[in-house]
C-alpha cells in the first residue's frame, strides 16, 4: 500500500519534482506542500498543478504572522476562488512565539476563508489547543476538514469535531516523546494520518513505523483511505 504525506515543505535547494521522484521510488506517492509565507504561494501553486497527486496548501505561519502584506487576505481569497484543488495551510497558532495576538487575527481570517470556500486546513497548534478549541467552537457545524499537524498528544481535542483528523510524524518513534506513545492509543483509527513535516518526504516512513509499533491493529491501507477522504473526498487515486 502507498504512503502519502499529509504535511511536507517546500525543498531549501533541491527542486521538488528531484525531491518526489526520489519519494516515489519508496512507495510515498504524494504529498500535501505547505506554505509558511505568502511569498511561497505561487510556487506552491505552480507545483501543485504540474505535479499529480501533490495538494497545495496556501497559508502564513504562525511564526510569520507579522510578515503579511496588508493585502494577503485579498490575494488568499482570489488564489481560493481561481484554483479549486488548493487548501489552507499551514495556519493556526503557537504559544512558543510572542505575536499571539497576531497569530489570532491570522488564523481566524484563514479560518474563514477555509470555510467559505469549502477547504481543508492544515491547522499548526504548539501549546494552544485550549485557544484553538475555542476558536474552533464559535465555528461548530460550519467547520471544514481540518488536519492538526504533528500531533503532540494532546487529548482534549480528539473527539471534539468530527471535521478535525490528526496527523503523526516522525516524533511518534523517538524514544523520549511518551507523552505522545501513551495518548496515541485514544486516537480513533479513521482519523489518523500520517506525515514527514520535513522537505523531503521519507520521514514519513519513520512515522509509518512509530504507528505501526504502537497500533500494530492499524494498516497502512486504512492510514492511506483515512488520507484519500480527507484530501480527495474519498476518491482513491494511484499514481
Ligand atoms: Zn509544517
Amino acid at each position: 500500500m502507498p504512503y502519502f504525506d499529509s504535511h511536507c515543505h517546500l525543498p531549501d535547494t533541491k527542486p521538488f519534482t528531484d525531491v518526489f521522484a526520489r519519494a516515489k521510488s519508496v512507495g510515498i506517492v504524494g504529498c500535501v506542500i505547505n506554505s509558511v509565507r505568502e511569498n511561497d504561494w505561487q510556487q506552491i501553486i505552480d507545483i501543485a498543478s504540474n505535479n499529480e497527486n501533490v495538494v497545495g496548501a496556501i497559508g502564513i505561519h504562525p511564526w510569520y504572522a507579522d510578515s503579511v502584506s496588508s493585502n494577503w487576505l485579498a490575494n488568499m481569497q482570489s488564489i481560493l476562488s481561481h484554483h479549486q484543488n488548493i487548501i489552507l495551510g499551514e495556519v493556526g497558532l503557537d504559544k512558543t512565539h510572542d505575536n499571539f495576538a497576531t497569530q489570532e487575527r491570522v488564523f481566524i481570517q484563514s479560518l474563514e476563508m477555509a470555510i467559505k470556500y469549502n477547504r481543508v486546513l492544515n491547522l499548526h497548534c504548539v501549546h494552544a489547543w485550549d485557544r484553538v478549541l475555542n476558536i474552533l467552537k464559535s465555528y461548530k457545524n460550519k467547520l471544514p476538514k481540518i488536519v492538526a499537524h504533528g500531533f503532540d498528544g494532546t487529548t482534549n481535542a480528539i473527539g471534539f469535531d468530527e471535521n478535525l483528523y490528526f496527523s503523526c510524524g516522525p516524533n511518534i518513534s523517538k524514544p523520549n516523546y511518551n507523552k505522545i506513545k501513551i495518548t496515541i492509543g485514544e486516537l480513533p483509527k479513521n482519523k489518523i494520518l500520517l506525515e514527514s513535516d520535513s522537505s523531503n518526504l521519507l520521514p514519513i516512513l519513520t512515522a509509518a513505523a512509530g504507528l505501526k509499533s504502537l497500533r500494530p491493529e492499524i494498516t497502512d491501507a486504512d492510514i492511506y483511505n483515512n488520507t484519500m477522504g480527507v484530501f480527495f473526498n474519498g476518491q482513491i487515486t494511484q499514481d
